[in-house]
């Protein structure tokens, strides 16, 4: 059966609206207060790129709303983004000195967005490019995460940067596939803005090996960027999976992204196959589109999922089932159509390993099939566009930790085509990584300021929670030298 639209349009948009609404005035206030602005601050350190986080925390206490975005942005472009879909238990929040009191920990993503919504939502402009240029160019592969975290980084330090995308819009995952209740591409979109607005260009629907060669990038750049994220997701192979009701997850939420709500299809009965975060996504985004049963399959048991615990609990409560021990072994089909999952019951061996249970398979009346296994490493891509980088026996990218750079000496790497697949934050400071890693092979200058945070600090450590050396606020200080002279 041809899968359909079930919801009106109106009742789409309320059951994808975002879960957690913006904090007024008053929220954000008492939330900041609560902070103590802790010496060598642990949620610092617990953020991939080191925003200073009791720093602006306290302007946002001081009503200094554009200096606190700008603290932010400064160390990581993104952090609207990110302010939405860092899973923050395990990072930031997951660090603050607040839970050794029996305290809640400080809602540090939640503030991070109320200050950078400030911006956004009112045209303020908070990051600059230098008006003096190296002369240097630098091609960036890729306009996700990784891609931008790099352009706005190099772009900062006066390169001059071009992004080439092959989908029609910058951002990435950010733009194209991240659940709707949690980010809207317009937050996104904003964010590529701001990058662009620091006088990097972005080529959109520009394929790297098809509308461009390598060999021309190598003529025109001095150095190259590559962060191409990962590739299409793993395949189940079994029959019937490329019938028409199975999706792979990214797609099926792209789809929400690039069309009318009430004009996505989903089954009524929805199984997502995998169990880590994506697929928590895909679920719980079919049950808000009308699926009056959405269940993840997971070959394992609950112990195993690699889905955040605050993910699972999200799906449970929007009223997703979890089969565990439960493996696919063919999507049945009738007339060219789906017309039920045959799944088969698991167990664990002595080994750790997967083992199907024999004679325990059964068909099940699901009509769509949604397929979150992962992404595979884009090494074919790799291969073929850059044959001497080294590739891992995993097919990601080698490169160094400290400077992104690869086997070839002017092809720098960060992101999920490096690190196999993680958070946007990580992808956003290796970006920024392997800025300053270009940066100083192209000039021979080590960038000021820890390599993940912000370059206000000292150079070579951490900016520190205010207290323990100065926060520079940029809008104060030209005050300051203006008076001066
Ligand atoms: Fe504030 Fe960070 Fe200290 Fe928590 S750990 S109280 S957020 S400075």
């Amino acid at each position: 059966m041809t899968l359909k639209p079930l919801l009106s349009a109106k009742q789409a948009r309320e059951n994808l609206a975002e879960i957690e609404p913006k904090y007024s005035p008053q929220e954000a206030l008492v939330e900041a207060e609560r902070c103590l602005y802790c010496f060598d601050a642990p949620c610092i350190m617990a953020c991939p790129t080191g925003i200073d986080i009791p720093g602006f925390i306290k302007k946002i206490a001081s009503g200094n709303l554009t200096g606190s975005a700008r603290t932010i942005l400064q160390a990581n472009p993104l952090g609207a983004s990110c302010a939405r879909v860092c899973p923050t238990s395990a990072l930031c929040e997951g660090g603050c000195v607040m839970q050794d009191r029996d305290e809640k920990p400080i809602k540090i993503g939640r503030l991070q967005r109320y200050a950078t919504d400030h911006v956004f939502d009112n045209k303020i402009k908070v990051l600059t490019a230098p008006a003096k240029k190296t002369g240097k160019k630098i091609a960036v592969l890729g306009g996700g995460p990784a891609g931008l975290g790099c352009a706005a980084e190099l772009a900062q330090l006066g390169h001059a940067v071009t992004i080439f995308e092959k989908k029609p819009k910058a951002g990435g995952l950010n733009t194209y596939g991240i659940a709707m209740y949690k980010l809207t591409p317009e937050t996104s979109l904003a964010e590529v803005a701001l990058v662009k607005s620091l006088g990097v260009e972005i080529r959109t629907g520009v394929e790297v090996g098809k509308d461009v060669t390598v060999a021309q990038l190598e003529k025109q750049y001095d150095a190259i960027f590559v962060g191409f994220g990962l590739g299409r997701t793993y395949r189940l192979g079994i029959p019937g999976e490329d019938l028409p009701e199975v999706y792979e997850a990214l797609d099926f939420i792209e789809l929400l992204h690039t069309r009318p709500l009430d004009k996505v299809p989903v089954g009524k009965r929805v199984a997502v196959i995998g169990c880590g975060n994506t697929a928590i996504d895909a679920v719980t985004q079919a049950k808000r589109l009308g699926a009056t049963d959405a269940t993840i399959i997971y070959r394992r048991g609950e112990a195993d999922m690699p889905a955040y615990p605050y993910e699972y609990e999200l799906a449970k409560k929007d009223g997703c089932s979890f089969l565990f021990h439960a493996l696919p072994v063919e999507v049945v089909a009738e007339k060219g159509h789906m017309a039920g999952l045959k799944l088969a019951r698991t167990k664990i061996n002595a080994q750790g390993r997967v083992e199907v249970i024999k004679g325990s398979e059964t068909v099940e009346n699901f009509d769509m099939v949604i397929k979150a296994l992962g992404q595979e490493p884009q090494a074919k891509l790799m291969q073929k566009l850059f044959p001497k980088v080294n590739l891992d026996k995993d097919g990601t990218v080698v490169r160094d930790a400290a400077t992104g750079q690869t086997s070839v000496k002017h092809v720098f790497a960060g992101g999920d085509c490096v690190n196999g697949g993680r958070e946007v934050v990580n992808a956003v400071a290796e970006g920024k990584k392997a800025a300053r890693g270009i940066h100083k092979f192209l000039l021979g200058e080590e960038v000021a300021g820890p390599v993940q945070g912000t370059r206000l600090g000292v150079k070579g450590k951490p900016s520190g929670s205010g207290f323990d050396q100065p926060v520079r606020i940029p809008e104060l200080e030209a005050e300051y030298y203006a008076k001066k002279k």
